[in-house]
């Protein structure tokens, strides 16, 4: 992104660390000229810039591996950001289990703990007192409260943006409940918490680090009991004015058909979520991703009533993604837990579906394809949705939890760039 005319030298400054330091936590250790080949900045002014986030502690600059030489002659040195000092707690609420990883600067996860949940509605309450627990048990192993920089969190619901009321997740039971609140309050730190939809946060991940890297157009749908979407339109994800955008399995595409659990009828959810699945291969509901799997290996095997079933849900979903290609023009449609399986069993039917239904126009520019992050999709979209502010002004004086052990490190500020004392506070 270009800087606008008549920046200020500081706005100059802080809009170049960012892309600086953006490249090195996504693309990992980078020798100073590919960084200045990447940013289109000169070298002596990456060399400014990455001396800075070095003297903070946000990047370590080692010499090259032998043979990594610049064009001159001279060693290029290479900056990799410093994932054992700066990192964020990121945490699931998914439909069978919790997760809380500690994820360092550079997006990886370096330690994590995991709990099953059965499928039945748990007070939120409980389920935050579980997470702080876990968080406890990570953070004690892994790092101090001091290098934490924000907290991201995943509910597999519809969350209310602003504040991480979950407003709706009919697989926990939660109707308008304040998970957000109540996580700040148990982790009792000053460290931010965002919530946010898992399918969102899956299609952030995904887009930046998964099967939809460097692609601006980009639509994720996320399947399990339910099913949810995120939208990453002109490069920027698309929220809605509460952050409620996205839900593509409350789609009505068959008024006559099954109750939805978000009181509806004959959403898209109840036509390829795993439950419709699990009815059109004769088998019963219930039986999760698993069961699905057994349906998809049945088939496989030659089982005629798992082959049909998958045939008919895999008509259903080209069906409805043909009316999201219309409705986008995507460039990318990326398919994340359990319909990536989905969409690999049935992926010549869905695709005659979308020749058949969609407009030529957007149909000729998509490409389909299966998640890359698995099942950490909604995970690593929530540490990236809590590195953000920092990735954004790394540099900023205040805010950031001023880590003791980071600071003892520190060589003694320099006045000339105006940044003296901004770590120590
Ligand atoms: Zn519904």
């Amino acid at each position: 992104v270009p800087v606008r005319s008549g920046s200020t030298q500081e706005e100059v400054r802080r809009h170049n660390l960012q892309a600086v330091l953006h490249h090195v936590h996504l693309q990992g250790p980078t020798s100073r000229a590919d960084l200045a080949a990447a940013t289109g900045l000169n070298r002596s002014t990456i060399r400014a810039l990455t001396a800075d986030l070095a003297r903070h502690g946000i990047v370590r600059e080692r010499p090259p591996p032998a043979g990594g030489r610049s064009r001159a002659g001279r060693p290029s040195l290479v900056v990799a950001p410093e994932a054992h000092r700066f990192g964020v707690l990121a945490v699931d609420v998914t439909v069978d289990k919790l997760v809380v990883a500690w994820v360092g600067l550079g997006g990886q996860i370096i330690d994590r703990r995991e709990h099953e949940t059965t499928r039945r509605a748990q007070p939120v309450a409980a389920v935050v007192e579980l997470l702080g627990e876990m968080a406890d048990d990570l953070l004690g192993a892994e790092a101090p409260w001091e290098a934490c920089i924000g907290v991201g969190a995943s509910v597999c619901g519809v969350v209310q943006r602003e504040d991480g009321l979950v407003r709706f997740a009919p697989n926990l039971g939660w109707v308008d409940a304040p998970f957000g609140e109540l996580l700040r309050a148990r982790l009792g730190r000053p460290a931010t918490v965002l919530v946010g939809n898992d399918a969102d946060l899956g299609a952030l991940a995904e887009h930046t680090r998964g099967a939809a890297t460097g692609s601006d157009h980009v639509l994720y749908i996320s399947g399990e009991v339910g099913v949810g979407g995120g939208i990453i339109a002109d490069g920027h994800q698309l929220h809605g004015r509460g952050g409620y955008a996205g839900e593509f399995g409350h789609v009505v595409v068959n008024p006559t058909g099954r109750r939805c659990r978000c009181g509806s009828r004959g959403c898209w959810e109840t036509e390829i979520g795993e439950d419709a699945v699990l009815v059109a291969a004769a088998r019963p509901p219930g039986g999760g991703w698993p069961a699905v799997l057994e349906v998809i290996a049945a088939a496989r095997a030659g089982e005629r009533a798992a082959a049909a079933g998958l045939r008919r849900v895999g008509r259903r979903l080209g069906a409805g993604v043909a009316g999201l290609v219309n409705a986008f023009n995507p460039e990318v449609v990326v398919f994340g837990r359990v319909l990536a399986d989905v969409f690999t069993a049935t992926e010549a039917t869905v695709r005659e579906r979308i020749s058949t239904l969609a407009l030529t126009a957007p149909r000729e520019q998509v490409r389909l394809v299966p998640a890359q992050l698995g099942e950490d999709s909604a995970l690593l979209g929530a540490a990236e949705s809590a590195f953000a502010p920092f990735l954004a002004d790394p540099l900023r004086t205040t805010g950031w939890p001023t880590a003791p052990f980071v600071r003892e490190r520190l060589a003694p500020p320099r006045d000339d760039l105006g940044l003296q004392s901004s770590v120590s506070g």
